[in-house]
């Protein structure tokens, strides 16, 4: 049995690693057009925001290592470029530019996905980066090192792009954002997105909403953001509005392809063709709230979509439930968590959208540094279901977000949930949790 892998990250070294766990006599070869594998992406903007740390200290396990100890043919500098499911081959070229053809049994594409850069001008320009992989880090570290960066411009002001502000922040770099939505986080109230956006600009960031960027211009000693009625100047850009999954590959072999290009397979994680499975950011998944199919380019999906992989083709029958969307991210000194679906997602759904937005402490009454907590609780009047929840604070969000993806799991209405018995004690939570709080407050709006 030839198991092929397109792709040496979190999905394609998880399958690697697992395949040749459960059956070592298995050819496992993996093709990855980088000299990165197995690293820790999230933890790029904290490696970035300290200029002592090496790029490399993300490298969460060294190719060699797959190679010498667990006996995988881990083929570096190999890009695939296409894929012929009737002769079962992968074929690529090397960065020395060499053609090479891998034969498979079963193939895994794990291809991940690439950065969106619009393709305006001035997006080439030297100081304009992305944030995606190993060497994006890398290149955004020299270049803050080597062209003395004061002053940057965001653009985007999602997940990433806000890690990267505070990111930067500690480097003492002035720090812009742009993006075109009037609205700064669009997907939790506004309550709660009025709280992270202070405290994002209590933090030095210049914010700039419901601004369209129409081209990067070389300026006098840097580069010039310019939207129709605003320029920003900076000495390095950051490109954050998202990525798009990599999937050419499978859509020039004839693969189905989903939301967003994203490769389409079923809850084994198998494509259209019958011995090729896609997993990570390039497949789609489905919704444990909507039982739809959506794509949620998140980590813990890639490496537990990886090892189910694995199984099914070691033989062991694995069906993944879905995903839910739980994500958890750290700006300044505020947690901001989602699971679920939002509002506007459950109106879009079909359900009878019920919502609740309350704000209580973090710790018991009159416990010393208590703080805020803010939960946005979504429900379906029609069937009772909790369908989501939004989460903002200074502590006690990061983890507390699980119990509403763990409800979500179980599909238990809001009175189910209102009932759990969660626990207390003060310097972690007041008496009455503030998603119990929140799930009480939503029982009065069902
Ligand atoms: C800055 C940042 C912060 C993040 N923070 C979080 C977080 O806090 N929590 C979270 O859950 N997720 C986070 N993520 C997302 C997470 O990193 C991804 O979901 C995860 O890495 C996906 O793994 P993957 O294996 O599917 O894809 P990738 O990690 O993108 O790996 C794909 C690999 O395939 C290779 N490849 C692509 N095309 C080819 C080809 N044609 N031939 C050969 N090789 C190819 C690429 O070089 C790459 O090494 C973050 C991402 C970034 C960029």
């Amino acid at each position: 049995m030839k198991f092929l892998i397109i792709g040496g990250d979190a999905a394609g070294m998880s399958a690697a690693s697992r395949a040749k766990r459960s059956m070592p006599e298995m050819a496992v070869t993996v093709l990855e057009m980088t000299h990165d594998v197995s690293y820790s992406a999230c933890g790029m903007p904290y490696n970035i925001a300290d200029p002592e740390k090496a790029i490399e200290d993300l490298v969460v396990r060294q190719a060699d290592v797959f190679r010498q100890k667990q006996g995988i043919d881990l083929l570096t500098g190999h890009r695939a470029d296409s894929i012929n499911p009737e002769q079962k081959t992968v074929a690529g070229v090397t960065q020395q530019g060499e053609k090479f053809e891998s034969p498979y049994d079963k193939l895994l594409i794990a291809t991940g996905g690439s950065p969106i850069v619009p393709d305006l001008s001035g997006f080439d320009l030297p100081g304009v980066l992305a944030l995606k992989s190993l060497d994006h880090g890398r290149k955004i570290k020299a270049y803050i090192d080597s062209h003395n960066v004061k002053k940057a411009v965001i653009i985007g002001m999602g997940y990433i792009g806000l890690e990267m502000s505070e990111s930067l922040r500690a480097r003492s770099i002035e720090v812009a954002m742009v993006k075109p939505n009037p609205r700064f986080l669009p997907w939790i109230a506004g309550e709660l997105s009025g709280v992270v956006q202070k405290e994002v600009e209590a933090n030095g960031v210049n914010l700039h909403m419901g601004h369209l960027v129409q081209k990067i211009e070389p300026a006098t000693g840097g580069l010039a953001v310019v939207c129709e009625d605003l320029t920003l100047d900076a000495d390095m850009v950051i490109v954050a509005i998202g990525i798009t999954p990599n999937s050419e590959c499978a859509i020039v072999a004839g693969l189905e392809t989903g939301i967003k290009n994203a490769i389409s397979v079923d809850r084994g994680l198998k494509t259209s063709d019958e011995n090729i499975y896609a997993a990570g950011d390039c497949a789609d998944a489905y919704h444990v709230v909507t039982g739809e199919k959506t794509w949620i380019p998140l980590a813990l999906r890639a490496n537990r979509a990886g090892w189910a992989v694995a199984d099914n083709i070691c033989g062991k029958p694995a069906e993944l439930e879905g995903v839910a969307g739980t994500s958890v991210f750290k700006v300044f000194d505020l947690q901001v968590a989602r699971t679920g679906i939002t509002s506007k997602e459950a109106v879009k759904s079909g359900f009878d959208s019920a919502d609740v937005v309350i704000k209580t402490r973090s710790r018991a009454h009159a416990h010393p540094g208590s703080t805020t907590i803010q939960v946005h609780l979504i429900g379906d009047r029609k069937s009772g279901r909790l369908l989501g929840a939004q989460m903002v604070g200074k502590e006690g969000v990061a983890h507390r977000i699980n119990a509403v993806a763990v409800a979500l799991h179980a599909q238990m209405t809001v009175e189910q949930f209102s009932q759990t018995d969660l626990a207390y004690a003060p310097p972690f939570s007041p008496v009455w949790d503030p998603l119990l709080t929140a799930a009480n407050q939503l029982l009065k709006r069902m």
